[in-house]
């Protein structure tokens, strides 16, 4: 037992101290992109060629976050000059329209449902379904449960059932074989309930887009209401979501 007490007070306290203090991201980070107006349409255009995910609408210079799997190519090959990734990661947004930006978001705190936050503000339990993700994005969901985030403190929690459930947290590009269990999920939360769409795959098909095993929106299915941009987003850009939408 001494020893246990001894452990724990040489290792202190490792949760991050995040969000009553900023934190920032290593510089290899790919957070919020951001555009250059000025950019050559020649320049442009060469990035949205290169796109694999063909997010980037050179005509309009706009980025599309729902699609983007933010490989860094496009500032890779415009040097900088057209596209650049900033360590914000703060990238959610309840309107999916926009995810299609220059590089600035509406203020997510202003535009969340204010009655979701008055319904979940302090007590929030979400079941995730992952419908044929890869499982990174569900193991960077994952990874909130841990000390370092310890997603718990702020009453926020996965839960086994549906049924105990004020939500449901999506992840993948819901394939055909998934659509069932995730109707099934969905009906098994009590009204009223939250969906919201975690990485690319769920918010326009991701990496799959164009099969057609696969459902290029879970939106298109489902009212969603917070979307969560990245290919998997960071735990941060989770954390910083869930936090601004429902706190
Ligand atoms: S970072 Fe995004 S927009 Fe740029 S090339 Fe990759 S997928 Fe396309
Ligand atoms: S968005 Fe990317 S990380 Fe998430 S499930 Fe799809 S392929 Fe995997």
């Amino acid at each position: 037992m001494l020893n246990i007490l001894k452990n724990r007070f040489e290792q202190g306290c490792r949760t991050s101290p995040y969000p009553k203090t900023p934190v920032q991201l290593p510089p290899r980070y790919r957070g919020r992109p951001e555009i250059n107006p000025n950019a050559p349409v020649d320049l442009a255009r060469r990035c949205a060629a290169a796109c694999p995910q063909d997010a980037i609408d050179a005509e309009n210079k706009t980025i599309d976050m729902g699609r983007c799997v933010f490989c860094g190519t496009c500032q890779r090959i415009s040097d900088g000059q057209f596209v650049t990734f900033t360590q914000d990661f703060a990238l959610s947004v309840s309107e999916k329209k926009h995810l299609i930006t220059r590089g600035t978001l509406p203020d997510l705190a202003r535009h969340a449902r204010q009655h979701f936050k008055k319904l979940f503000g302090r007590s929030l339990q979400l079941r995730q379904v992952s419908a044929a993700g890869c499982n990174a994005c569900e193991a960077d969901l994952n990874v909130l449960a841990t000390p370092f985030f310890d997603l718990a403190r702020f009453g926020i929690n996965f839960v086994a059932s549906p049924r105990h459930a004020d939500g449901i947290v999506v992840t993948g590009p819901v394939s055909r074989n998934m659509k069932t269990a995730l109707f099934q999920t969905y009906e098994a939360t009590p009204e009223p309930r939250v969906v919201i769409a975690v990485g690319s795959c769920a918010l326009s098909g991701g990496p799959f887009r164009g099969s057609p095993e696969i459902t290029e929106g879970l939106d298109k299915l489902l009212p969603v209401d917070l979307y969560i941009p990245g290919c998997p987003p960071h735990p941060m850009t989770n954390l910083h979501a869930l936090l601004t939408f429902f706190k």
